[in-house]
């Protein structure tokens, strides 16, 4: 398990930037590695503004090829390249990210200095990286959109009377919870002679572009935090759902029908100078609401232990 997971909303605004707010991008910092999602225009200089370095992005995960969710691509695969990056860049995307970064990353004289590597997913897959996976589920936007789960794995608490009992020190504990079981002084230790109930992984959903969707509640259920658009507030909402975006009270229903602890709203449109409307909405219906600025940093805790019966 991670001892640190954060998230950097680095552009919270949707379609266009605005002087309040860039376009879509939010970093995921898993200990020291940076997972991004989305990379609208300006997103580097956004992150030049934090503490999360645009040289460690190990993953970039696009939801979908309307240019406020990736034209920031090419520019920070420069900067990389100029600051002599060796190690690989993951693009992950919907269908025809191949074909459509291929071409978009061909345009003028630059060259890189390490490995591009591009993935296509399809909503519903699942990818196993070891310590977290990464889930897709495809959603109703006019193209082709996929929203992005991340996922912890959970794992085995210690109980610590017990492992005292065994006179287990923090190595060994380390070495028996990634092995299941060990030999210690000549005697076999299970991880359930010593286990006392789970630690759950951190669950953090991006909703990335999309009306309002029966299937992200399950898609979103339980989770930490809920990252979900909220382009307009329910005035506008019909216009919305059309073009495939949610209002701020569609996104908190689903919040609160999934039992997320925290939903967050952003994709916020360019006409709201101010989103208190949207924050007001969504907390209306689901009270743990609110519109995150750019720049805004948050720290996702560990829950608090449950038991493993
Ligand atoms: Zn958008
Ligand atoms: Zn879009």
């Amino acid at each position: 398990m991670a001892s640190t997971v954060r998230l950097v909303f680095f552009g919270t605004g949707g379609s266009w930037p605005s002087p309040e707010r860039n376009v879509m991008s939010i970093g995921l910092q898993v200990d020291s590695e940076v997972l991004l999602f989305d990379c609208g225009e300006g997103t580097q200089r956004q992150m030049m503004h934090t503490n999360m370095s645009f040289m460690k992005i190990k993953r970039i995960f696009i939801t979908h090829y309307h240019g406020d969710h990736f034209l920031g691509i090419a520019g920070l695969i420069q900067t990389m390249a100029l600051n002599e990056r060796k190690e690989p860049l993951e693009i992950y995307g919907p269908p025809r990210t191949v074909d459509i970064l291929t071409r978009y990353l061909s345009v003028g004289y630059y060259s890189t200095t390490f490995p591009i590597r591009l993935y296509e997913l399809e909503g519903g897959e699942s990818i196993d990286f070891g310590d977290y996976t990464i889930s897709t589920l495809r959603v109703a936007h006019p193209v082709p959109t996929l929203a992005y789960a991340f996922k912890e794995k959970d794992i085995p608490r210690i109980d610590k009377k017990k492992a005292d009992y065994y006179r287990l020190d923090s190595k060994t504990l380390e070495k028996l919870r990634k092995e299941g079981s060990i030999i210690h002084h000549g005697k076999e230790i299970r991880i359930e002679d010593v286990m006392g109930g789970i630690r759950k992984g951190r669950k953090i959903v991006y909703s990335g572009d999309t009306a309002p969707l029966k299937d992200m509640v399950k898609f979103s259920r339980d989770a930490d935090i809920l990252i979900h658009e909220a382009t307009v507030d329910s005035s506008l909402e019909e216009k919305a759902n059309q073009y495939g975006h949610s209002s701020a009270r569609q996104a908190a229903e689903i919040a609160r029908e999934a039992s997320v602890r925290e939903l967050i709203l952003v994709h916020i449109s360019p006409r709201y100078k101010n989103a208190s409307v949207i924050e007001k909405e969504a907390r209306s219906i689901f009270p743990r609401s609110r519109v995150v600025r750019d720049l805004e940093e948050i720290i996702v805790k560990v829950r608090k232990s449950q038991d493993s019966s």
